[in-house]
């Protein structure tokens, strides 16, 4: 096994002497130190503070990566009282970094979602939970109970929409807490807020929250101190596949994609990386030096997404690995725009026929064609991400793809997939 160079960066999961458990309220300001939120709206504290998160660079950790400040300048000029939103849905199978950040440090979480509340004159925080994460909740609601009874002001509720891949995308999660329909709203100019009733909403990922708690506490300087000049902070990134030890790993932006591998204990030879998750892109061996940020991932035709990286054992076939994420992909949309009820069904039928060295000499053409084709033309940016993913593995696998399609299919398609596939509820139902 190849021993880590890589240096530890604990800031989100730093667990203290108790080790990797939630420490409870008085444990999470014995470790992070106390933190000041007014009880009432306060202009200058919610100037200083916007201004250090602008400082800092944050940008959110839900795989858009768009400025958590510049969103809520564009929330202030809306005028009313927002509803601020965690979501904690991870909808991603791969991902499980909302899970440990709700487990180890909710608090954590919680005071973010407090000072962005405070900031921008929010009464309420609504944690969105998957309903098949019952421990998740569990954590939340208890850490909202212990600081309901040590004064804050500010409630907390935890609503649980069903665990749906989709569920998660912003308009998607605020239409189910509207309307109890858990499919993404088209939405043509997105720099206007989601609406609850005449409420404006700010929809962050969990680890955004967290991060902001970092940044009230420590400055933006500090912050800075960890990741790159053009993409600052620390990540939590989700490894598995070829390593010893799966789990979620705290890093710097710009890590080495194989230097956050190494951390987790490869097994032996990869043949590819997913990066970014099922809606994210695969990188060859080759490209495993790329570093883990925005702008070199674009330039290697993949994305950061929530934070994933699966590493495929080389005895493993990339072309069925990636059927089966299509397919389920597929499955996992609203079904509501073209590209997902036609074009991503398509794309696995193809896909499938590949991988077991069934297809006519014309597949691999027309999957290419069809993910070309479906881009940005559905209501949200699941089609897209599915077309990424399998566009990369036809460039990354390209010599299996044409044993393959040449009626030679690898012996890796019979080998136990290396990824997850939950099953899925209904997308309407009622919100809780
Ligand atoms: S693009 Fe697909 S997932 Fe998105 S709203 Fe349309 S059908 Fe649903």
């Amino acid at each position: 096994m190849t021993t880590s160079t890589l240096p530890r960066v604990e800031r989100l999961l730093h667990s203290g002497p108790g080790g990797p458990t939630d420490p409870g309220l008085a444990g999470h300001v014995a470790l992070h130190g106390s933190l000041a939120v007014p009880a009432r709206h306060d202009p200058a504290w919610s100037e200083a503070l916007l201004a250090e998160v602008a400082a800092a660079g944050l940008t959110g950790r839900g795989g858009g990566g768009f400025p958590a400040a510049a969103k809520w300048e564009a929330l202030r000029r809306g005028g009313r009282r927002p509803v601020v939103v965690v979501n904690a849905m991870e909808g991603e199978p791969a991902s499980a970094k909302d899970r440990a950040l709700l487990a180890w440090s909710p608090h954590l979480v919680l005071d973010g979602a407090e000072l962005v509340a405070a900031l921008s004159g929010a009464r309420s925080v609504v944690v969105c939970v998957a309903d098949d994460r019952d421990a998740s909740a569990r954590a939340v609601r208890m850490a909202a109970a212990e600081r309901s009874a040590a004064g804050t002001v500010r409630e907390v509720t935890v609503q649980q929409p069903p665990a749906r891949y989709v569920t998660g995308e912003e308009s998607a999660l605020v239409n189910w807490l509207s309307s109890g329909d858990a499919r993404p709203v088209l939405r043509v100019d997105k720099s206007v807020p989601l609406r609850l009733g005449r409420r404006p909403v700010l929809v962050h990922n969990a680890e955004t929250f967290a991060q902001v708690a970092l940044i009230a506490r420590h400055g933006a300087t500090w912050f800075r101190g960890a990741g790159t000049g053009d993409a600052p902070g620390s990540t939590l990134v989700t490894v598995s596949g070829a390593v010893c030890t799966p789990g979620v790993v705290e890093v710097g932006l710009g890590t080495p994609v194989d230097e956050v591998v190494r951390r987790c204990g490869p097994t032996g030879p990869v043949s590819g990386y997913l990066v970014g998750g099922y809606g994210g892109a695969w990188l060859a061996p080759e490209q495993a030096s790329t570093p883990l940020a925005p702008a070199p991932l674009a330039r290697a035709g993949a994305t950061l997404g929530v934070g994933i990286i699966v590493a495929l054992p080389a005895d493993s076939c990339g072309i069925a690995e990636t059927a089966r994420i299509t397919r389920w992909m597929a499955g996992e949309s609203a079904g509501q725009c073209g590209p997902c009820v036609y074009g991503l069904p398509a794309i696995a039928d193809d896909l499938e026929l590949l991988a077991g060295g069934r297809a006519d000499p014309g597949a691999v053409g027309r999957i290419d064609e069809r993910a070309r084709s479906i881009v940005a033309r559905g209501a949200c940016r699941h089609p897209d991400g599915v077309a990424r993913m399998v566009r990369s593995a036809l460039a990354v696998f390209a010599s299996d793809a044409a044993a393959h399609a040449a009626g030679r299919p690898c012996a890796g398609r019979h080998a136990p997939s290396v990824l997850a596939f939950p099953t899925s509820p209904a997308l309407v139902g009622e919100a809780s």
